[in-house]
This record gives structure tokens, C-alpha cells and sequence, in this order.
């Protein structure tokens, strides 16, 4: 069921989200030792002279709480760990009654004292970076030798803190044989949750090759087809047809409820504060210095577009699974420069859509 965690491309909905997301990231900076070769944020060894002031900072998550109590909130980078306030700062928005879980870069500085502060400091979840099942082909893609280890005893010192542990892993022709080798690492390391990231090509990830429409379908059936199995949960991210392929899988018709994707349950906040409906849809809505990002999130003409799935163009907009998936919006962004055009990425053909397909006159892969 596409309801069901296991199989459901983001959380269950339970609030609105016209009102409020169900996960707010924000990018507290863009620097990084890592140099990743599908780096969405071009991350750069030093910060970025504009980056919010703590002072800002505190502010945006005071903002935040606006949304109301226990909103999720994502600090991601760069690496986060990059800014000397980070621990601060998650101990300022737990202290606000907000949810706060990091993505750290696997690097050195990730020591178990690090680990433990951020777990002091109320951290909710760590979520780390895992594209290889070996030292020698993670390490490759993240452009550091050493990043696997690093990742593995921050892993374990996330279990000794208590701190439940997500691992993301971005899907592209070269990760592709690795998944069942990594799926088996993510049980092993006592995971909760494996967030399985299908490419869009922006920023440094533009020079990997995404997987074919339709070699895509067939790891989205392999992940159906095994998450019951698995002791973790598993989600899609900049993949919402996962949740068509589960009711195709399981014979049932297409159902309403609608997963989160970009401006719809999901907003992004940038390094310098520009609020964007994802980090992988580089269309700004406004800056968080000048307005509230509650205020963007909700009113935003931008926002309420991407909410409405009757706005959709070519062959998301005239999809029967449009109310439940709706298409990445930020990987159809990428490939024609309209956020409400088709996903490129998916093989399914609406029985009443006669348009141009999205790979042309070629087939939709191997
Ligand atoms: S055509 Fe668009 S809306 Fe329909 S399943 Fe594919 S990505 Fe989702």
C-alpha cells in the first residue's frame, strides 16, 4: 500500500500541508570537505560570507515554529557540522519545541564527541550518506578516501547515543548494482529508515548519469517488493511514482492521498536564506531575511501552484495517479524549465495522453 511507511514515498499526511510542511530542510551552509560527485549544492571547502548570522538563524527558527509544534526540521548542508554554532542551534530549536534531525558529512570531524554533543543537544535523527556497499566505492563517489569509515563509526556512535539513525543513498547507473549489497549494510547497522534518492541532474550531480525510465521502474519494484522484508523503513526521495509502481504492484486503483513532494509538505531554506519548494528546484518563492517562511511556504504563489495537481502539464497532468504522486517537480524543472511539466524519469503512459513523450522518438531505456 502506498500508505503504508514501508512503502510510502515520505511520512503519512496527517496535517494540511496547504499550512504547514511536513519536512522543512535547511541548508546551513554550503561548505564541505567532501567534494561528492552528485553534489546538489556545488559545496565548497569554505562558507559562504552571506550565510544567515546566528542571530538570523535563530530568528528563521523561530519562524519555523510558526508551523506549530514539533515541526520536522532538517539541518543540511554542506555539511552542517561546518558552523561552529550547529550544536546551538539544535539545542535552540528543540528548546522551541521543534523536531531537529541533521545530515552530516561522513568526514573526520564527525567523531564520536560530536556525535554525543549533537545527541545532548536533542538532535531527533541522523541521517548519513551511504553509495557504496565497500570503503573503495563509496569513498570514490564521495571524492574522499577514508568517508566510508568515517561514516561507519559515526553510525555506531549514533546507536551508543541513541540517536535513530537514517541512511540516504543516491541511485544513479553507478550505485545501481551496489543497492542490495547497501540494503543489507543499512539492516546491519540498525537503520530505521533507508531514504533512497533517485538523481536529479543539478549541480555537480549533472555530470552523473541518471538511470533509464525504465531501469528506474524496476529498482522501485525491487524496493516494493522487498521493503516488506526489511527491518528498516524505506522511502523514495525525488521519486513519488514509487507510490504508483506499490498500487500497480498490489492490483489497486489509484488512490487520493498524496505524498509529499516539492512546495507540497516539502520547502527548502537556503544556505542565504532563500526558500525554495525543494533544494533540487532552484525557483525562489522569496528570502527568509525580508519574510517569513511560513508566510512563503503558504501564500506564495509559487507554493500553491506546486499544490495543486489539476495545474500539471503534459503527462503528469494527465495521469490517473496525479492526486498520489504527482511526478518530481523538481527533476521535470531540470528537464524543461517548467515545474509543472512531466517527470522525465517516469516509464508509466496515461491511457489518455497523446502528447510528446519525454524521451522522444528513443524508448524509454533498458
Ligand atoms: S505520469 Fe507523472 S503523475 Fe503519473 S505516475 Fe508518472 S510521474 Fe506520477
Amino acid at each position: 500500500m502506498a500508505s503504508s511507511p514501508r512503502r510510502s514515498a515520505g511520512p503519512p499526511r496527517q496535517v494540511d500541508t496547504d499550512e504547514r510542511p511536513l519536512v522543512l530542510i535547511w541548508e546551513l551552509t554550503q561548505a564541505c570537505e567532501l567534494t561528492c560527485e552528485h553534489c546538489r549544492a556545488d559545496a565548497q571547502p569554505d562558507r559562504h560570507p552571506d550565510e544567515l548570522t546566528t542571530a538570523a538563524a535563530e530568528r528563521l527558527l523561530e519562524d519555523v515554529r510558526e508551523f506549530g509544534e514539533g515541526q520536522l526540521v532538517v539541518f543540511s548542508g554542506g555539511d552542517p557540522l561546518k558552523r561552529d554554532d550547529a550544536v546551538h542551534l539544535v539545542e535552540y530549536g528543540t528548546d522551541l519545541g521543534l523536531n531537529v534531525t541533521m545530515t552530516p558529512s561522513g568526514t573526520t570531524s564527525l567523531t564520536p564527541d560530536a556525535v554525543a554533543d549533537l545527541a545532548d543537544a536533542g538532535l531527533r535523527r541522523m541521517a548519513l550518506s551511504l553509495d557504496g556497499a565497500t570503503a573503495e566505492r563509496h569513498d570514490a563517489f564521495r571524492g574522499e578516501a577514508g568517508s566510508f569509515a568515517d561514516t561507519m563509526r559515526a553510525a555506531q556512535a549514533a546507536r551508543d547515543e541513541g540517536v535513530p539513525l537514517q541512511v540516504n543513498t543516491t541511485v544513479c547507473r553507478r550505485t545501481v548494482p551496489d543497492l542490495p549489497e547497501i540494503a543489507d549494510l543499512v539492516a546491519d547497522l540498525g537503520a530505521v529508515l533507508w531514504s533512497v534518492f533517485f538523481l536529479v541532474p543539478v549541480g555537480r550531480g549533472a555530470a552523473l548519469d541518471p538511470l533509464s525510465p525504465h531501469r528506474a521502474e524496476r529498482v522501485m519494484e525491487w524496493l516494493v517488493d522487498r521493503s516488506d522484508e526489511w527491518p528498516f523503513g524505506v522511502k523514495t526521495t525525488e521519486a513519488p511514482h514509487y507510490r504508483r509502481v506499490a498500487v500497480q504492484r498490489a492490483d489497486e486503483p489509484p488512490g487520493r492521498q498524496m505524498g509529499i513532494t516539492a512546495g507540497d509538505g516539502f520547502a527548502f531554506v537556503s544556505h542565504v536564506g532563500d526558500v525554495y519548494p525543494s533544494g533540487f528546484l532552484p525557483e525562489s518563492a522569496g528570502n527568509v531575511r525580508e519574510e517569513s517562511v511560513v508566510e512563503l511556504y503558504r501564500n506564495s504563489a509559487l507554493f500553491e501552484s506546486l499544490r495543486d495537481p489539476d495545474r500539471l502539464n503534459g503527462k503528469c497532468g494527465a495521469c490517473p495517479y496525479r492526486t498520489m504522486c504527482g511526478g518530481s517537480r523538481s527533476r521535470a524543472y531540470a528537464a524543461t524549465g517548467d515545474p509543472l511539466g512531466s517527470d522525465p524519469l517516469c516509464s508509466f503512459v496515461p491511457e489518455k495522453y497523446d502528447g510528446p513523450l519525454p524521451w522522444g522518438e528513443e524508448s524509454a531505456g533498458d
